[in-house]
């Protein structure tokens, strides 16, 4: 395959940003928006990138994507919080929702966060993010309904469920980056089936099956038409008891609602997101936290590496790697994801030339 364009990620962010201010997202949202999305394409996960503009633009122009809502806070417990976020951008609630259960974990030492009705959260390793750059450990439960499911439970051979994903962050130590475990609960993310169509290659083996049960790694089996087949859990039984604990901590505790068949709109995206939020200070002995870390760090890499493999890594550490790889050379894009996001930008009444010209500023 030939090598893949690279766009500098300042101008990505001024590009999409340009796209969603047409779409009637005030500045400070379109910015947001921009770099939500740019941020998952330099951290290598590129289904949560700039890709999705084409989709956001879809659900602005079908009404489901609010551009003005913001998290509203229902219910204040003081540790306990829960937020509607009226179907606003995921990248204006869930920086909120985070920035307010930040204060109350500092505050109390820890918090719950309850994210309810959020259009797209993205990747949400950028939440986990947030917490961390507090030095603030967090798990988020989510769940995605409003659209056809995509995820067949396990034993099963029919979606029922979205790719609910769950994610964890534990703070860095002097020795060593922090540790951020963030994946769909499906073998893979729906969005890197769009990448793989997008790229014409086949999907991983065990990722998909047909509607008759059969495995598949063509893409296509799920687009345009997410019917024509259903992704797999990742971890066989023991992802779908994950999944299923999504949708209920996600979904049903946050009051974002669980996947149902009058949930399938076939319009929207709804992310629902459960975040325990734990400052280690208020446990008493970080200096001890900090040992007991470097210590598992050391002797779990310490093993000897697989036959093909260089060397044992720990979650976070793929990502910080493509930071640094795109930080320098830029973010590589498909011609087809390119045309994609340039055809997103029409429908809002951007003219290609604006957005070419942005993105070779
Ligand atoms: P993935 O399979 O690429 O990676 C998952 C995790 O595994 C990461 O924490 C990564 O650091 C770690 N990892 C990767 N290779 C590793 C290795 N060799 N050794 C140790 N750890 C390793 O991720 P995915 O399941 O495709 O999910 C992609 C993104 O999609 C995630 O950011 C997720 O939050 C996002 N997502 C969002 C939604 C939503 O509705 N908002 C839905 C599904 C997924």
């Amino acid at each position: 395959m030939s090598e893949l364009k690279r766009y500098g990620h300042e101008n990505l962010r001024a590009a999409i940003a340009a796209v969603f201010r047409a779409g009637k997202a005030d500045d400070a949202t379109a910015s947001a928006v921009g770099d939500m999305l740019v941020e998952a394409n330099l951290s290598g996960h590129d289904s949560h990138g700039i890709q999705m503009v084409s989709y956001y633009v879809d659900c602005l122009n079908n009404g489901t994507l609010d551009p003005a809502a913001r998290a509203e806070l229902v219910l204040d417990g003081g540790a306990v919080l829960r937020f509607d976020g009226h179907m606003g951008f995921g990248a204006v609630v869930g920086a909120a929702t985070m920035a307010a259960g930040i204060e109350r974990a500092k505050a109390h030492g820890i918090a719950l966060v309850a994210t309810a009705n959020s259009h797209h959260l993205g990747r949400i390793g950028h939440w986990a993010e947030a917490c961390l750059l507090e030095g603030l450990v967090s798990l988020h439960f989510v769940n995605v309904h409003g659209h056809q499911p995509l995820v067949a439970p396990w034993g099963g051979m029919r979606a029922r469920m979205g790719t609910n994903p769950f994610c964890a962050g534990v703070p860095a130590t002097d020795r060593n980056p922090p540790f951020i475990l963030d994946f769909a609960t499906s073998k893979i993310a729906f969005g890197k089936v769009h990448v793989a169509n997008d790229k014409g290659v086949p999907l991983p083996a065990g990722a998909m099956i047909d509607t008759d049960g059969v495995p598949t790694l063509e893409p296509g089996t799920m687009i345009p038409d997410a019917t024509g087949g259903s992704l797999l859990t990742m971890g066989e039984h023991k992802g779908f008891g994950l999944s299923i604990l999504c949708e209920l901590l996600g979904g049903a505790l946050t009051g974002s609602g669980a996947n149902r068949p009058e949930r399938i709109t076939q319009e929207t995206t709804t992310n629902g997101m459960l975040s325990i939020i734990i400052d280690p200070a208020a446990l008493g002995d970080l200096a001890g936290l900090r040992e007991e870390i470097d210590a598992l760090y050391g002797w779990v890499v310490s093993a000897p590496p697989a036959p093909g493999e260089e060397s044992v890594i720990l979650a976070g550490e793929p990502e910080r790697r493509a930071r640094a790889e795109r930080l320098e050379h830029g973010v590589p894009l498909a011609d087809q994801a390119w045309a994609n996001f340039i055809a997103a930008g029409g429908r809002v009444g951007v003219a290609a030339d604006t957005l070419e010209s942005l993105a070779r500023a």
